[in-house]
């Protein structure tokens, strides 16, 4: 039977692990933290809050396959992620749409916008904030300025510490203006929440007599002893070739968390706070599972260079050809498979993550 070891128990790793496990392959997966589900790891506290430790994770996907293999392990509920920005006082839903218009102006305005929006771009369209600021209509120049100053200007300096038109367009292609009347975070066919967490999900995953897991050891310590055949590395590219090349940028992320004495804090699950704060966003997780306790716990989040945790690989050219160096040496390897958000320093959403696996195990 073959003997595989896998690096990094998260999405990425749990999957790889469940399928090669499903193969009648040996697994052990070998895990920094004391908990599995990388950054989607999320917990109950002893007042039955919902708690999503490393910030909101929602699961989307088009993807009919990767649906119906979550779906083989958890239940969704049918929370459907909306998301608002606070700006000048007002909660305007994002991404930017037609109902956005609505609170951020008078009805007369808003009602000019939307003649002119639907005229130009066609209802049910969408354009890139950097591509609507240079649109040739001089009202929607207009509206694009307002929306890229008050929306994605220092929401982005404080994500990035670098303005929209300074990262990889990729970045803010993410969340472009609609002109639709659709609310919808993720315009995606299948969305939701396990229906007790994402952790109960991944245990169910990897709950196999033919996958062993080690948690709180790095991987370093203990691999020369190891046997296996093959090696499945999720984990940081840098750190697998001790920083040989440099080490690779990403934004990383730390949260305040604080339980209040209130069933409900605020008016949705994600509130953006591009203007005001120094924090990205807060975030009430009770909300995601529909929970209505006497308390209930939020998060305020917020990047920098130095602290907290690895959220986002940074996607400009310097890691770029960083990491292509990383990976042309990994060429070398006999048995190695550099793979995840972290070893390919890919943007990959959870749904992208767990379709790479399943494309690798076959
Ligand atoms: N963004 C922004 N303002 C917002 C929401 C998003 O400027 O209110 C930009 C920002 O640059 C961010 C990117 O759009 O990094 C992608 O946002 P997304 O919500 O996809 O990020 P995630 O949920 O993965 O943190």
């Amino acid at each position: 039977m073959k003997n595989n070891v896998i690096i990094g128990a998260g999405v990425t790793g749990l999957t790889l692990a469940e399928r090669l496990a499903a193969k009648d392959e040996n697994v052990l997966i070998i895990e920094k933290r004391s908990t599995i589900g990388g950054n989607c790891y999320d917990y109950f506290d002893e007042d039955n809050n919902y708690i999503q430790l490393y910030g909101p994770h929602i699961f989307h996907t088009d993807d009919e396959e990767v649906w119906n293999y979550v779906n083989k392990f958890s239940e969704f509920n049918n929370y459907i992620h909306k998301v608002y920005c606070h700006v000048d006082g007002k909660l305007i839903n994002i991404p930017f749409n037609l109902n956005s218009l609505y609170k951020a102006f008078d009805n007369l305005k808003a009602d000019k916008l939307k003649e002119i929006l639907i005229n130009e771009i066609g209802i049910n369209n969408k354009v890139p904030i950097l591509k609507l600021l240079n649109h040739k209509n001089d009202f929607i120049k207009e509206l694009a300025k307002f929306i890229y100053e008050k929306i994605f200007l220092y929401y982005t300096m404080k994500q990035w510490g670098k303005k929209p038109e300074e990262i990889d367009q990729s970045v803010t292609d993410r969340v472009p203006v609609f002109v639709s009347m659709d609310d919808r975070y993720f315009k995606c066919r299948w969305q939701g929440i396990p229906k007790n967490g994402f952790t109960k999900m991944f245990e169910k995953m990897i709950d196999r007599p033919n996958i062993k897991i080690i948690l709180s050891t790095d991987y370093k310590d203990i691999i020369k002893n190891l046997k296996y055949d093959k090696i499945y590395y999720t984990g940081p590219l840098d750190y697998f070739f001790d920083y040989e090349y440099g080490k690779i940028k990403y934004r990383r992320i730390w949260l305040d968390f604080e339980k209040l004495n209130t069933n409900s804090y605020q008016e949705n699950s994600v509130i953006n706070y591009p203007n005001d704060f120094k924090f990205t966003r807060i975030t009430e997780y009770n909300k995601f599972l529909f929970i209505n306790n006497k308390t209930t716990v939020i998060s305020r989040e917020y990047s920098s260079w130095d602290k907290g945790f690895e959220a986002y690989p940074v996607q400009d050219e310097e890691n770029k050809e960083i990491v292509s160096k990383y990976l042309n040496k990994a060429k070398n390897y006999d048995n190695l498979v550099l793979i995840g958000r972290l070893a390919e320093c890919k943007y990959y959403d959870i749904d992208q993550a767990i379709k790479r696996a399943l494309e690798e195990v076959i």
